[in-house]
This record gives C-alpha cells, structure tokens and sequence, in this order.
C-alpha cells in the first residue's frame, strides 16, 4: 500500500467529527480555512459557527458591515482575515454574480486566499488534484522525507510543495488532505510524535534515524519588534472614551482608548505629559500586560482618570464616549482591551 492510501485509511478510523469535513461546499469550507489558519479546532469552532448563522451563504455575508463582521471574528486575532473575508464576498456576489470560483487558480485571485487557502477548497469541495501545505502537512513532510531544507525560506516553500505532490492522491486530493493535516495534528505532533501508533512509520526516515525532533530544520529566529504602549480611560459620569484605529497597522478598525506608543519604555514624564494633553493631572496607573504575536511584543500599560467635563469634540474629534454595555455589543475591540476593561471590572464600576 502507498503512503497516501495508509494515510487515508488512518484518517477514516481515526479523523474528528468536524462540521466542515462533511460538506463540499467552497462557501463553509472557505470560512473554516480561513478561521482555522493559525487558530486550533477547538478555539475556531465556535466561530465557525457563529459565522455560518449569521451569515449562511456567501450572499448574507456580502451585505454585513465591516462592524459585524470584525464584532463576530473579535478575539480570534488576526483581523485583516476578517476584513478579507467580507471583501471576499462582496467580490463574489457583485463581480462573480455569486458564483464561487471553482477551481486554484481562479480561487487564489480571491482577496486574503493564498496557496494554502486555494488548494484547501479546490481540492475538498471541487475534488481538484492540489495538494495543500500548512505548518502541519511541513512537519510530517520534513520528517517523512528527512528533509533539511527550512520550509519558510523561498526555496522551502517549493521544495515542500514538490514533497506534498510527490505523495498526493490524484484521485482523492480533498480526503488526502485533510488526512495529512490530521496526521500532523493528532500523531506527528511537533513535541511528542507519537510514531508507535504511525502509519507512516515504515516510510519516515525521520523516524529510522532516530531525528524526529530535528524535524522541520528551524529557520533563523525571525527578528521581534518591541512596542510600548499606555492607553489612557477616560471617564465620565458612566462613559469612556474609545477611538478607532486607522492605518495599517494591527487591529485596523478596531476600537482602543487613546493611546501614547513609543518605541522605548514609557517614562512617567511622558505619560503625564500625554495625560496633560486630556486635561488630566490626576490618574491612578494599572499594570502593564504583554501582548505577543508572531512579529511583535507590545507592553502595555494604562492609566485611569475620572474627568469633572467631558471631552471637548472640538479637540478631540476622533474620540466617542460610550458606555459599557454600548462598547461590547457594538464596538469590536482587541482582546487587550478586553482583559483591560475586565481585569478591574470597569465595566461594573461605571
Ligand atoms: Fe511523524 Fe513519527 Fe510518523 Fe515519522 S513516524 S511521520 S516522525 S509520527
């Protein structure tokens, strides 16, 4: 037997039940890659199927704003998937006539639909001989072929995807697939490969030469930047002030409270200053949170003050007062502001 018919009999004895794997529909198996990509199962599906109901076709999320769509994806990170996913679908309805492309290279003119994304649908719900390679499908790869070329590298990148070609199923691209990522998910996990049970076992050289844990070659540690932020609360009778992020930056369109950002540790100097600039002289400081994504780490701090006049809008055009109910229903926000707001019950003390 070949590697891809092991690997398909493994994954129908011992796939998860997951809602997506039952359908061949590009509309839900797009919104489960997308919501999926570096996000685990357990954490994406509620949001999957947050998503679906609110939104059952390609055609219902065409028409929500950006609001309710960045509303629903808050928490999960990543936010520009969001954004992608409604421009997406407005696409497809106004251009495409709401006809889902169906086929890779048509799927990856898709706005935020890489390589990765294409292959997925084309070849789960078209049944396309394309064959995906994710951060699951690379190790099993790597160790497979004991193969030392570091996958991120341009080079890398072809290279595994020659590998991924080389044992696809032409025949059933969409179950092999999803059996190699459930392969790397659930047995050649990147700690504990649990090769006992593997049924590649007898094909890994990894795995004769003992080197599992070599597997994939680690790619120079990739440079992180280091952002200091201070929020300020501004209060008032039972409000705060919240502005919406603009740029492209992180969390595009997102709200926050004002916020001081240097590059350097935020001295008190520097936050009393930013306080002046609101009319405050007196702030209680809460502590400082880091925030780590894959390219930066943000330290975080903020400080509270309670105002005796509202802001001016004169001044402040950008700033909105709202309350806490108004904030969590109606204004997507990041998770730091989140923990902020909740960590002292602000949302109970207004
Ligand atoms: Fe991964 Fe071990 Fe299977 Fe090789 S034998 S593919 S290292 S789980």
């Amino acid at each position: 037997m070949n590697i891809s018919n092991k690997l398909i009999l493994w994954y129908e004895r011992n796939k998860r039940e997951l809602p997506f794997r039952s359908t061949k529909d590009a509309y839900r198996i797009w919104l489960s890659e997308v919501i999926l990509q570096q996000t685990r199962v357990e954490q994406g599906l509620p949001y999957y199927y947050r998503f679906l109901e609110s939104f059952p076709t390609v055609k219902h999320l065409a028409k929500a704003s950006e609001t309710e769509v960045l509303k629903l994806w808050q928490g999960l990170g990543y936010y520009s998937r969001g954004r992608n996913l409604l421009a997406t679908a407005q696409h497809i309805t106004k251009i495409l006539h709401n006809k889902f492309p169906s086929n890779y290279l048509e799927l990856k003119k898709l706005k935020g639909v890489g390589d990765y994304t294409a292959a997925a649908i084309a070849s789960m719900a078209f049944n396309e001989p394309v064959f995906t390679v994710d951060g699951n499908v690379t190790r099993v790869l790597s160790r497979l072929f004991a193969e030392k070329t570091t996958p991120n590298s341009s080079v890398g990148k072809k290279v595994f995807q020659q590998l991924a070609e080389n044992i696809g199923n032409k025949k059933f691209p969409g179950l092999h697939n999803q059996a190699m990522m459930e392969l790397g998910a659930l047995v050649c996990t990147p700690r504990n490969p649990k090769c006992e049970i593997c049924p590649l076992q007898s094909h890994c050289l990894a795995y004769q030469q003992k080197q599992q844990l070599n597997f994939p070659v680690k790619s120079k540690k990739i440079k992180i930047k280091e952002r200091h932020f201070c929020f300020i609360i501004l209060l008032y009778r039972n409000k705060f002030y919240i502005r919406q992020r603009n740029g492209n930056d992180i969390w595009k369109n997102l709200y926050e409270f004002p916020l001081l950002e240097t590059q350097t540790k935020i001295s008190s100097a520097s936050i009393s200053k930013f306080a002046k600039n609101y009319g405050v002289t007196k702030y209680e400081s809460g502590r400082t949170h880091i925030h780590k994504l894959t390219h930066q780490h943000i330290h975080a701090s903020y400080i509270v003050a309670h105002l005796s006049k509202p802001i001016s809008p004169k001044k402040f055009p950008e700033l909105k007062a709202v309350d806490a109910e108004d904030f969590k229903n109606n204004f997507p926000h990041p998770r730091l502001i989140e923990k902020i707001l909740s960590e002292n019950n602000y949302f109970d003390l207004l």
